[in-house]
């Protein structure tokens, strides 16, 4: 492939956003891609801070699930503990109540650090 603006010249890369051969004096690295020179380098230039940005969060929503499986995990022993003494108190209603908000919160937990552990592919 030969450079889009310049049919002689043998093309060294591909622009990130158009797609069209670039030679060496036309290409622009952005430090995201090659693109060439114009509207292009602004748009890989975006491309690229889209990608980092994009990256980041998804890391901070992974950080997010774990904490909230966890907060889940923990709440739900709260509960359960809570249940245990309500049973040995003899309040039927409140150990049905907290036992069920015990369990509820455990399985949400559970659910959440299980996803964590098999992360999307291609990720
Ligand atoms: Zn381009
Ligand atoms: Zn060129």
């Amino acid at each position: 492939m030969n450079c889009f603006a310049h049919q002689a010249a043998p093309a060294v890369g591909i622009c990130r956003a158009c797609g069209k051969g670039v030679c060496a004096a036309c290409a622009a690295d952005t430090g995201a891609g090659l693109a060439c020179p114009g509207a292009c380098e602004d748009r890989v230039l975006l491309l690229g801070r889209m990608v980092d940005s994009n990256a980041r969060v998804m890391r901070t929503a992974d950080r997010q699930v774990w904490s909230s499986g966890m907060l889940g995990v923990v709440m739900g022993v709260l509960f359960l503990a809570l249940a245990v003494w309500t049973y040995k108190e003899v309040h039927v209603m409140l150990t049905a109540l907290t036992g069920g908000m015990g369990l509820i919160f455990l399985g949400h937990g559970f659910f959440r650090l299980t996803a964590e552990r098999f992360p999307r592919s291609g990720g």
